[in-house]
């Protein structure tokens, strides 16, 4: 087992930048996310790891040993792809054991530990099979039990459940979280889904533009996001954005003319923020109530209603959209007036840089 340091990674393909300067301290049996949408470098990040892309400039640490110039195959880890990469003329055993075999790995050690790993992931009954007598979920595990029987101190996942469906997702979601705590293995995970990076991590990377974003736990993340792309990146529905001017700063809080009705927002010592700034004002739709006293009035667009609560979409009087999420069954109807309040101390503000002020 061992934890991973990053310092100032970089990646161009020819001229172009794709990873700009990533620095990343990975704990020992940390399960980390990269999450980010596509094309923003978490394969190319977690593949310059795995040893399979080369190092344009930085230093990538696995336990206490640089790792830049070291084969993938000596470097400790193990990648799972999206595609499965199975054999399909190899029985599941075979598969499993295949990387052990090229190895030199002596046949009865094998077999204790493809045996081993068929029961950690439940697949003990499936290892007479070939791959195309396998559902989808059945084949991610023979690929993740590939991965197992290396013994690796860091595994690599790369969207690994990607091709599932659903519910299928959210089985091997728990079933990743169970093999992660048997293993107590260090684990990083790539997914441009947020609920994935959410329900799995103990430690969130946000990747854009081959930038990290932000670091931070799963809450950490949803209560205080760093910048306006993690503020609509992470949480389902997006998070509301409203701009607005500030009206007025008095010792710390900024007063923002939001309508008829000001808002007021407690601002973070550091900010530089003053009257007559442009800012956004980020809200959850889970933050909002209707209530008739409420800062933002607007007119009823949709109503969804879900039987444990209603999904409304509002158009504020300013012109711009918003999503509430009302408990139970509201009923609100479409194209009527509705106004909306929100507890300030779970609002978001971000300057005109996109940073948060609050
Ligand atoms: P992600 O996994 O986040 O979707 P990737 O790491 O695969 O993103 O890709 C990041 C960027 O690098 C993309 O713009 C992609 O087009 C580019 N890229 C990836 N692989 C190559 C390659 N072999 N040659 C040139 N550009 C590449
Ligand atoms: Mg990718």
């Amino acid at each position: 087992m061992a934890g991973l340091t990053i310092r100032s990674v970089h990646k161009n393909y020819g001229d172009v930048p794709v990873i700009k300067g990533v620095d990343l301290d990975i704990s020992h049996g940390e399960f980390v996310v990269f999450v980010g949408p596509s094309g923003c470098g978490k394969s190319t990040l977690l593949r310059m790891i795995a040893g399979l892309e080369d190092i344009t400039d930085g230093t990538i640490v696995i336990g206490d040993r640089v790792v830049n110039d070291v084969e993938p195959r000596d470097r400790g880890v193990a990648m799972v792809f999206q595609s499965y990469a199975l054999y399909p003329h190899m029985s599941v055993y075979d598969n499993v054991g295949f990387g052990l075999k090229l190895a030199g790995t002596p046949k009865d050690v094998r077999d204790a530990k493809i045996r081993e790993a068929a029961k950690v992931l439940q697949m003990e009954h499936l290892l007479e099979r070939k791959p195309a007598q396998l559902s989808g979920g059945q084949r991610q595990r023979v690929a993740i039990g590939r991965a197992i029987v290396r013994k690796p101190d860091v595994f690599l996942f790369d969207e690994p459940l990607s091709n599932l469906d659903a519910a299928l997702r959210g089985d091997m979601r728990m079933e990743l979280a169970r093999l992660h705590k048997d293993l107590n293995a260090t684990m990083i995970y790539v997914t441009h889904d947020q609920v994935e990076a959410m329900t799995l991590a103990d430690k969130i990377v946000v990747l854009d533009g081959g930038v990290v974003q932000q670091v931070g736990s799963p809450l950490e993340l949803y209560n205080k996001p760093a910048n306006l792309f993690v503020a609509g990146f992470i949480g389902a529905p997006n998070m509301n954005l409203v701009e607005g001017k500030i009206a007025a700063i008095d010792a710390g809080v900024a007063t923002l003319a939001l309508g008829d009705t000001p808002v007021s927002v407690a601002l973070d010592g550091s900010t530089t923020l003053k009257s007559n700034d442009t800012v956004t004002l980020g809200i959850r739709p889970h933050a909002l109530v209707a209530d008739p006293n409420g800062p933002l009035k607007g007119i009823v667009q949709l109503i969804e209603q879900l039987g444990n609560e209603t999904v409304v979409r509002v158009k504020l009087s300013g012109g711009t959209e918003i999503t509430a999420v009302l408990p139970g069954q509201s009923g609100h109807a479409v194209g009527a007036p509705i106004t909306l309040a929100f507890d300030p101390s779970n609002a978001h503000l971000f300057d005109a840089d996109q940073r948060r002020v609050n």
